[in-house]
């Protein structure tokens, strides 16, 4: 057996094609090997459908390297907040300026100290508007569900936008949000409330837990779409 097809690849696994960053993904439901843009993550996802066939995949990516380079180029690396700036919080247009006293939102105007940190007291208020906004909705998607409102958090997670761990006997039900919801259109950012509402009754993504989501927020497939599109961008925002 030659020392190539004696390599062993993992689900999981990190990879450094050309230069550029590839996780190995093993996939059932694929039928062949394939590769993908993670945009949040800025990787490429080489996938199989079994373990065995990962050195296929590490193959593909290999004879692909020039394309993989081309995609992970195109992705924006780093949207740096700056005053004079505007952010978008939950679609109204805020200026980012510098000013004395606290950090605040005034008058369509998101205000930070000049200091080192003004990027990251801006974004730190983002994430408090966040919280905000994002427990407003879910109580009420939660209660048109007839649910008890859960524990609500917000997180810089990479690759997921919202995660819901059901109630069990003496703890209630936990969702945990990405915070940069808040720089999406306000339908989307609602659509994922609702979304991780429906999991505290369906546990899955089958037909009755779409059925939820449709009757909360009507059709998920734009949002979703939105979502994908713009993944990238939301997670280069940065002080
Ligand atoms: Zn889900």
């Amino acid at each position: 057996m030659g020392l190539f097809t004696a390599q062993r690849f993992s689900d999981g696994d990190r990879l450094d094609v050309a230069g550029c960053p590839v996780r190995l993904k093993v996939d059932g439901r694929a039928r062949r090997v394939s590769l993908r843009v993670d945009r949040a993550r800025s990787e490429v996802v080489a996938q199989a459908p079994t373990p065995r066939r990962l050195s296929e995949a590490v193959a593909f990516a290999h004879e692909k390297s020039a394309w993989i380079a081309g995609q992970l180029a195109a992705l924006p690396s780093r949207i740096s907040v700056a005053p004079g700036g505007v952010l978008r919080l939950y679609d109204t247009a805020y200026r980012l300026e510098v000013g004395p006293g606290r950090t605040r939102k005034e008058d369509g105007r998101l205000i930070a100290p000049d200091d080192a940190n003004w990027g990251m007291r801006i974004l730190r208020l983002a994430k408090r508007e966040a919280l905000t906004v994002l427990t407003e909705r879910t109580i009420v998607h939660a209660a048109a569900l007839n649910r008890p409102t859960p524990t609500i958090a917000v997180a810089d997670p990479k690759a997921r936008w919202g995660s819901c761990r059901p109630a069990r006997p003496g703890t209630p039900a936990a969702i945990r949000y990405s915070w940069r919801l808040i720089l999406a259109p306000a339908a989307v950012a609602d659509y994922v409330a609702a979304h991780e509402c429906a999991h505290l009754i369906e546990a899955n993504h089958g037909p009755r837990f779409w059925a939820l989501c449709h009757q909360l927020v009507g059709d998920p497939a734009p949002h979703r779409a939105w979502l994908r599109a713009h993944a990238a961008e939301l997670h280069a925002i940065s002080p």
